[in-house]
């Protein structure tokens, strides 16, 4: 272990979680009706960090109204489009602005080494400016018709009203911004819920909505329990729609309360993402790739290029280089200088890694490299080692279900068309990858794999401007993009008889 001194806390994060966290509803911050709170912890740690609100029903009821008056009768959704891009420009800036404390907030509660969550508030903050730019470009079409008589018919773009928003807790600060741009820009309104482990990054995002001087009950954000405060604004009759990210299993129960009261819902889901490296491709940059699409944030990424396909003639090399290569990243506390992977969430997920691990051993898997908890030292807070799983088959339960660490099953396979029969062969469509130095190859698989999102001698990237989202059990909709503004959008038809 690294004797490393950590990067001190940053000044504003130490102050913003030296005092109980209050619920914003309405522009104020407030407590729970009932009074409770909860403690959230530090992941590498163990220690608490700091007590937050713990809201119920009464509370979803409190956002939601607040939520509907600013939809109906507060300015939001009348202002002028620029008006709406000055606001989200200047949340921008002050991301910019703070960017330090948050990445500091995000290490703290979620464990991310702090190399990787500095570039969390430039992100946003482009996030933000991207769809500041869509405000103003709303526009409808004017449609030929061919009914007798002079008509005039044309669409426009409307909100679709108060936005319910469910958040996870593996990368809390840019879900919460992902749930919040699209929507602002096209004029709704949003009770966001985060995760109960990781809700002080959006808190704090809050603070700074609230500077930037948008009107109160435009944001309003409810902290607790996802059974009882996800449950109710699923279910609450004056929520227009639902944007969820989390578990498949959680989705599914999400649409079944959504079907109440025929919400319009986006999901965006769990993944097990096949990442196929050829033995054409080009050794090292693939090597790196994988190891990066599978231990990133500890594994857990919706996104993780979990099961990885080895081309036969190389994977016995390939799979021990990759042992070698995940043996270099460091494994600590995210404020650690030197840590690249930090822990995991909590001593639950870690407990399911590792039973996970010991599953795939009894399935006839062998760990390469990784395959226990910590190193000496690292005890208290929740570590897995990275973790390296050869001698797997694609119907062995590692290489199906989704275990969110940093554990990666290895396949080996001899055909192209044998890899996109395995690859395809999972409830989940989320990400995909491919390395290979032969491009028509290239194409022909990212076309045949059944998923949103395919990375070709990449992996991870993300765009403001470019769809995200998943095929099958992965979820439904897209985030980013223009998909993003037509899951915000309703679009209503006028006729107009000009005879
Ligand atoms: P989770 O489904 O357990 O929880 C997600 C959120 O739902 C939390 O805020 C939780 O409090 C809330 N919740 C729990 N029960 C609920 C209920 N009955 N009704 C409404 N809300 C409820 O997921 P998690 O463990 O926080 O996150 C990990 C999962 O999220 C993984 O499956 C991962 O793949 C997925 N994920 C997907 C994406 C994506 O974009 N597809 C991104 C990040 C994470």
């Amino acid at each position: 272990m690294s004797t490393n001194t950590l990067i001190p806390l940053n000044r504003n994060a130490a102050e913003f979680i030296s005092k109980p966290k209050k619920m914003l509803i309405n522009g104020k911050w407030v407590e729970a009706l009932s009074g409770e709170t909860s403690q959230t912890y530090n992941p590498a740690t163990g220690e608490v960090i700091t007590s937050v609100a713990k809201g119920g029903k009464e509370d979803i009821d409190r956002a939601v109204n607040a939520a509907r008056k600013a939809f109906e009768e507060g300015p939001w959704p009348k202002l002028k489009p620029n008006e709406r891009a000055k606001l989200l420009l200047k949340l921008a800036d002050l991301l910019d602005e703070n960017a330090e404390e948050i990445a500091h907030l995000e290490t703290l509660e979620n464990g991310r080494s702090v190399k990787f969550s500095s570039a969390m508030a430039p992100n946003a903050a482009g996030h933000f400016r991207y769809y500041a730019g869509w405000a103003t470009r709303l526009t409808g079409e004017t449609i030929p018709t061919s009914r007798p008589g002079d008509v005039f018919n044309y669409t426009r773009r409307e909100p679709i009203g108060v936005c319910g928003a469910i958040n996870p807790w593996n990368g809390p600060f840019m879900a919460a911004v992902m749930k919040l741009a699209a929507p602002l820009s096209t004029g709704n309104t949003v009770v966001l819920k985060p995760a109960s482990e990781t809700p002080l990054g959006t808190l704090r995002l809050g603070e700074l909505i609230q500077e930037a001087g948008f009107p109160d009950g435009v944001v309003n954000i409810v902290t607790g329990p996802g059974s009882t405060l996800g449950n109710a604004l699923t279910l609450h009759p004056e929520v227009d729609k639902i944007a969820f990210t989390g578990s498949t299993d959680v989705g599914k129960q999400i649409m079944k309360n959504c079907a109440e009261t025929i919400k319009k819902v986006t999901l965006e889901l769990g993944g097990k993402s096949a990442h196929i490296i050829f033995a054409d491709a080009d050794y090292e940059v693939a090597l790196k790739n994988a190891a990066n699409a599978i231990f990133m944030n500890s594994g857990q990424v919706c996104f993780a290029g979990s099961r990885l396909f080895v081309e036969g003639k190389i994977y016995d090399k390939f799979v021990a280089d990759l042992a070698d290569y995940a043996k270099t990243y460091k494994l600590g506390n995210g404020f650690d200088p030197d840590t690249i992977l930090g822990p995991v969430i909590s001593a639950k997920q870690k407990q399911s890694v590792l039973n996970y691990i010991d599953i795939g051993q009894s399935e006839g898997a062998e760990v390469i490299t990784g395959g226990d908890a910590a190193e000496d030292g690292l005890i208290q807070g929740y570590y897995v080692k990275p973790t390296v799983l050869g001698n797997v088959r694609n119907d062995m339960k590692i290489a199906q279900d989704e275990i969110f660490g940093p554990v990666v099953a290895a396949i080996p396979f001899h055909s192209v068309e044998e890899v996109i029969e395995m690859a395809n062969k999972s409830i989940y469509g989320l990400g995909g990858g491919i390395c290979t130095t032969d491009v028509r190859k290239a194409h022909k698989v990212a076309h045949a794999m059944r998923t949103g999102n395919v990375w070709v001698n990449t992996y991870s990237l993300v765009d403001p401007a470019s769809p995200f989202g998943g095929y099958k059990q992965s979820g439904i909709g897209r985030e980013n993009g223009s998909a993003a503004i037509d899951a915000y959008t309703e679009i209503k038809n006028v006729w107009i008889n000009l005879d």
